[in-house]
């Protein structure tokens, strides 16, 4: 558990949930995810996070999780599930939750959330999937991550330490160093 606590930033529950996510991803097992709104709490402006997100920048996190394959949100009426569905054809911009970065309660500094808010990246890399892939195979080292990341098309040795996801990344990662390490154990 070492390795997955050195690449695993979150603390708390957060960082429970995100151990307990790479290990489903790593047995083929979907996660669904409930109450994305957090029964609205999210939406107050008054919540103790001090984050205020839309519907859809809640149902964009829960869908960028590891292992998440759908998400379950409450609704009581048709307004509340046409607002779910606005997912479906949303713009990139209406799903960005990257606000939840100025929260301390959320503790996400420098952490990855494969969201890709870093792209595009010249060398084509997928920089989110890999460093997802790289945090499972740190958590489980199973070879269905090897496997997966085996079959991309670019891999994270292509990268030239250009540096223009980092100007991008909302959560000041070092994707630099993840490329590094996800070239040193998933392979080159
Ligand atoms: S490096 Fe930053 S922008 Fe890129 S996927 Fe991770 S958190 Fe998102
Ligand atoms: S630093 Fe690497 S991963 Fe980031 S944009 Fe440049 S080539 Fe892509």
């Amino acid at each position: 558990m070492a390795d997955l606590d050195q690449v695993m930033e979150p603390t708390g529950t957060i960082g429970q949930a995100r151990r307990l996510q790479h290990a489903c991803l790593q047995h083929g097992t979907a996660v669904i995810a409930m109450k994305p709104y957090a029964g609205g709490w999210l939406f107050w402006k008054e919540n103790p996070s001090g984050v205020v997100l839309a519907p859809l920048q809640c149902l964009a996190y829960a869908l960028s999780q590891p292992a998440v394959a759908t998400v379950l949100p409450g609704c009581k009426t048709v307004e509340q599930l046409n607002a779910a569905l606005a997912y479906l054809t949303a713009a990139p911009e209406d799903l960005d939750y990257s606000a939840v970065h100025t929260s301390a309660r959320w503790a996400l500094s420098s952490t990855c959330m494969y969201c890709n808010h870093c792209l595009p990246c010249p060398a084509a890399i997928d920089i989110g999937r890999v460093t997802r892939l790289a945090d499972s195979f740190a958590a489980s080292r199973s070879d269905s991550a090897r496997q997966e990341y085996a079959g991309l098309s670019a891999r994270a040795s292509g990268c030239t330490q250009c540096g223009e996801c980092l100007q991008r990344c909302p959560f000041g990662v070092n994707i630099i160093s993840n490329m590094e390490r996800a070239a040193e154990t998933l392979g080159l």
